[in-house]
């Protein structure tokens, strides 16, 4: 990728399009080596506009959400990171429901559904994701998940078309969605949800908040659970009776709090997370023979680019 036709993209779109943007900044561990350029789309159409320029230019993509589910490696990533957050975040109430766009937070989806007097998506109110990483990853808590409320999904592909999908389509599993790996961007969403009392939703809301807030070290930077629950276990419990808790490389630490979770307990490298995981895993397989694989998507290069020309 060429300094020159980076900076033309920012020439172009220069409120949108940041070069060289430490990921430190745009994922919840706070770690993470730079995008070779970011661009946070304030409309569809600029959306379209920037992806059309990465095809002229042949320039790779990688689209994200809130980085709440991201570990980005120390070398950062050679691509032109979209980011489909807030700016995106339009909602209208519809007759099954509502449809929102994709960068709206779950929390402020949620939130603006309970106003509304709709229910459904009180699970996902504290997960710090947004609706189009809701999607990708089939979010969930307390018992609900994605799955369960997404009606239809509208995603563009790398040419800025449109493609609608419906729940169906999607495939939903645990923690896995159609769309994942195909070069697809969740744009839009429709998400089925039924009538009911605000205060009852609300009740709901606090109650899941308040359990996060005894479990979850919510006070240090996190992606969440790292692993996936391993199929009649869980992750957090096997890791904690592994004698895990507390075990630190580096700034990477298994939360004293929540096994579950890898914490950055101060400058935390990349690195330094993912050898954790690589030690957890290892040793929750010699001692229980279970597989932990992870739930954190992990992206980017071990090492910066040697030269930009
Ligand atoms: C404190 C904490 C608590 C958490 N609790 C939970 C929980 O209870 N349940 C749970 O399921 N998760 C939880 N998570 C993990 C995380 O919040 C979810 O996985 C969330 O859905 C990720 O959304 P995001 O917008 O941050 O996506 P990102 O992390 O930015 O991206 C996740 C994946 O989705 C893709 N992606 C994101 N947006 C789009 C889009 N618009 N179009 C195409 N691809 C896209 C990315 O390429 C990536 O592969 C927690 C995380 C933290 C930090």
């Amino acid at each position: 990728m060429t300094k020159e036709i980076l900076e033309q993209l920012q020439a172009e779109y220069p409120h949108a399009v940041r070069l060289h943007e430490s990921m430190q900044n745009h994922t919840s561990f706070r770690l993470g080596g730079p995008a070779d350029a970011l661009a946070i789309p304030h409309s569809l159409e600029e959306l379209r506009g920037i992806l059309a320029f990465c095809g002229r230019h042949e320039l790779p993509i990688f689209v994200m959400g809130n980085g709440s589910n991201l570990l980005v490696r120390d070398g950062g990533i050679r691509a032109v990171v979209i980011k489909i957050s807030g700016a995106l975040s339009t909602i209208r109430l519809t007759e099954y429901g509502l449809e929102a766009e994709a960068g709206i937070s779950l929390s402020a989806v949620a939130h603006a559904a309970v106003d509304a007097g709709l229910g459904g998506l009180e699970f996902a109110a504290g997960i710090p994701g947004t609706l189009g990483g809701g999607v990708m990853m089939n979010a969930g808590a307390y018992g609900g998940e994605m799955k369960d409320v997404v009606r239809h999904v509208i995603a563009l592909d790398y040419d800025g078309q449109e493609h609608c999908f419906s729940n169906e389509d999607l495939q939903f599993g645990y923690r896995k969605c159609y769309l994942q790996g195909r070069d697809l961007i969740v744009a839009k969403v429709g998400l089925n949800l039924r009538e009911q009392d605000p205060n009852v939703s609300r009740a709901l809301i606090a109650d899941y908040n308040q359990r996060r807030r005894e479990k979850q070290p919510l006070h240090l930077p996190s992606a969440g659970s790292v692993f996936k629950r391993p199929p009649g276990h869980y992750a957090g419990q096997l890791i904690e009776e592994a004698g895990l808790k507390g075990k630190r490389i580096g700034g990477a630490e298994v939360s004293t709090m929540h096994a579950g979770f890898i914490v950055n307990v101060g400058n935390a490298t990349a690195r330094d997370v993912e050898d954790l995981i690589h030690y957890v895993q290892q040793e929750v397989f010699a001692k229980f023979s279970v597989h932990l694989e992870p739930e954190v998507r992990i992206v980017g290069e071990y090492y910066g680019p040697l030269f930009l020309d």
